[in-house]
């Protein structure tokens, strides 16, 4: 598995961020952004990632961005994760494990990390924890995104992006110019595999059960900033910014 996972690292990963950037930033922070899908967390990982120029490193990326590779060229622990993700079910701790502590460039950026989508359980949680004790390091916060459940299925279901460019758009809020196809690119624009409803029940059903304990785990850890969504991102953002230092002081 090591030699693919580095190559799939390396090709996919995570636009780290810009080292040389010479717009200061007052400090750094170390962050994980919870939510069940459909809160609203990657546009909020994009809002954090400009402000604090922290690295990005989604874990839902890098096995989306596993599946457009040969089978032969996968891994068997890559090949597992994708039939995981495909059924909407969580892919199995070792192997995420795995993935994340091999991310050492990002997460031992300057500039601080975002974690989204990781941790998922309170197993991952754990070995988290000791993944960043390894480099000295240690989490400044973890901002919990909440929406009532009706929201997140509408958010979801509506939910489409493009087939070539990635660019995202809704079938409410953000339709495509011309019906199907993207703006951007003119390639046709789809609907993700685990965005489908089959899948999509089970995302939440695994959220509830496996991951909403982090909720507890992470007030107890004294590192909880819960956020409120269903009004625009920016005002999302500015309660980030706001939960943040209140808890940080910063
Ligand atoms: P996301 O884009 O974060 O919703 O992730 C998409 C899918 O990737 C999930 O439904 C899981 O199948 C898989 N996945 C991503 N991150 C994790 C994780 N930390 N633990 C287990 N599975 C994950």
């Amino acid at each position: 598995m090591e030699a693919a996972l580095g190559t799939l690292l390396r090709e996919t990963l995570v636009e780290g961020c810009d080292r040389h950037a010479d717009r200061p930033v007052r400090r750094a922070y170390r962050l994980v952004l919870l939510g069940a899908p459909g809160v609203g967390k990657g546009t909020q990982a994009e809002l954090l990632k400009e402000r604090f120029r922290a690295c990005h490193l989604s874990t839902g990326d890098i096995f989306r961005s596993a599946r457009h590779k040969l089978a032969e060229d996968l891994s068997p622990g890559m090949a597992t994760a994708i039939e995981f993700m495909h059924r909407g079910e969580l892919v199995p701790d070792d192997i995420v494990v795995r993935v994340v502590a091999e991310c050492t460039e990002q997460l031992t950026c300057p500039y601080g990390f975002l974690l989204d989508g990781f941790p998922r359980t309170v197993a991952q949680a754990e070995a988290l924890k000791g993944i960043l004790a390894r480099h000295a390091l240690k989490l400044d916060a973890v901002l919990d995104y909440e929406l009532p459940r009706e929201q997140v299925l509408r958010r979801i279901s509506g939910r489409r992006l493009c087939s070539k460019c990635g660019i995202s758009y809704h079938m409410e809020s953000r339709r495509p110019k011309v019906s199907g196809f993207c703006d951007n690119c003119d390639a046709p624009v789809i609907q993700r595999d685990d965005d489908r409803e089959e899948a999509v029940r089970v995302r939440l059903e695994t959220y509830a059960k496996r991951t909403a304990p982090l909720i507890d785990f992470y007030r107890r850890e004294g590192l909880l900033v819960t956020v409120q969504c269903g009004e625009t991102p920016d005002v999302t953002f500015a309660r980030s910014l706001e939960g943040l230092a209140k808890l940080t002081g910063a």
